[in-house]
């Protein structure tokens, strides 16, 4: 039975946070189950975008010091690293701007970590992988003993959901990460390819920031949620799973959980998991709310009309009057599906893919994801 634990911590102040995660590894039976004296040990959290602490988009650098200073006092080293795909991780330069903005430049002075300035990725064997043999990691991942995963819990525009699981797709390097979404169009594969970096990756623990999550429009358009959690444990899927009955989300709902569900790695049941700590049944949060354009499955259509249905039945992404003309969007759609005209982005829908990287890397947020016409007539919402 995977074991989760669930422990309350109120707010990001360090010293509360510091005891919670003490508290979180000692009920998993301590830092030195997890890592050995001498070793690299790499902390992964979500750093998603040139955003401070306070909107709730990354990991908490309260937690990353917090680990990293647990690492170090096991004798080990730890390396704050993560590969976002929205240009902020390319050279040196952009991931300085993004540890001193997400705060990851105090955690690491604080905690006496390292901070990662590789931008160069590998392509890796990935014999286990259901879907993907070969993987393409930022080659700091391959370079380390272990791998402790810091995910932040929020909505997902594609997945619904993002957590331990989604995190580590950060481990592909950057702009590699297109060619994924451009390979693996629907939810269902590409969920089956973040489950084959799991397999891969295989982090030795994993401690969900869950202190002020995301819900509505995640992952960087929702509205921060005070849930006043951490979670932590060694199985990424079992770790969702208590997550999403936490968050009241059905995992049939939420394509990773299918995928691990047909895969076998979860009963897809929390009352599977043994649950350390606090009780899943006192610490849900029942006003969390889900991606407001709801979900589809496109593998769900026949191949032949899947473009004309996919039009018809799935969210759509629009520029809304928020955006400035960056770009950004344009730069990070995997199908060039996106041009920037009169300093306004244009999606052309007849080649989207509903991928929704516009929607989760626009520094403005403002990539609205509409429900077709349809859709709305049947839903009448
Ligand atoms: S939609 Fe967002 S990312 Fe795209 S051009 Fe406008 S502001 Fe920039
Ligand atoms: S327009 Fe947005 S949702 Fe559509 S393919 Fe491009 S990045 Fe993905």
């Amino acid at each position: 039975m995977p074991q989760v634990y669930i422990g309350r911590c109120r707010s990001y102040e360090q010293a509360g946070v510091d005891a919670a995660i003490r508290q979180a590894v000692a009920a998993l039976g301590g830092i030195e189950r997890f890592v050995q004296p001498g070793q690299r040990i790499m902390l992964k959290p979500n750093l998603l975008l040139l955003k401070g602490p306070e909107t709730a988009i990354c990991t908490h650098p309260a937690i990353v010091q917090a680990v990293a200073a647990m690492v170090r006092e096991a004798g080990a080293v730890p390396l704050i690293a993560d590969s976002s795909g929205g240009g902020t991780s390319h050279n040196p330069r952009s991931l300085r701007s993004l540890y001193r903005i997400s705060g990851m430049e105090q955690a690491a002075a604080a905690s006496g970590a390292e901070l990662n300035m590789d931008c160069e990725g590998l392509e890796v064997p990935c014999p286990e992988g259901g879907l993907v043999k070969m993987l393409d990691v930022m080659r700091p991942a391959t370079q380390v003993d272990a791998i402790i995963n810091l995910p932040k819990l929020k909505t997902h525009g594609l997945l619904r959901y993002t957590g331990a699981v989604k995190n580590l797709f950060g481990l592909v390097p950057g702009r590699v990460k297109l060619g994924y979404h451009t390979k693996l169009q629907d939810a269902a594969r590409f969920s089956e390819m973040l489950l084959d970096i799991v397999l891969w990756a295989r982090p030795a623990l994993t401690i969900m920031d869950a202190i002020v999550g995301m819900d509505g429009d995640g992952p960087s358009a929702g509205r921060p949620k005070e849930m006043g959690l951490i979670l932590a444990g060694e199985d990424c899927t079992a770790l969702d799973l208590a997550a999403l009955d936490i968050i009241g989300m059905d995992p049939a709902t939420v394509p990773t959980m299918r995928a691990a569900l047909s895969r076998g790695l979860t009963s897809g049941r929390a009352a599977d998991l043994e649950i350390l700590g606090e009780r899943l049944g006192d610490v849900r949060v029942p006003d969390f709310d889900a991606p407001s354009h709801g979900s589809f499955d496109v593998t769900l259509i026949p191949p032949g009309i899947r473009r004309w249905l996919t039009n018809q039945f799935v969210a759509r992404p629009h520029a809304s009057g928020r955006c400035t003309g960056c770009g950004v969007c344009a730069e990070n759609c995997p199908v060039g599906a996106i041009s920037v005209e009169n300093r306004r982005a244009r999606m052309d829908l007849g080649h989207c893919i509903r991928c929704y990287c516009c929607h989760e890397l626009c520094p403005q947020h403002a990539v609205e994801l509409k429900r077709p016409p349809l859709v709305k007539l049947i839903t009448r919402a």
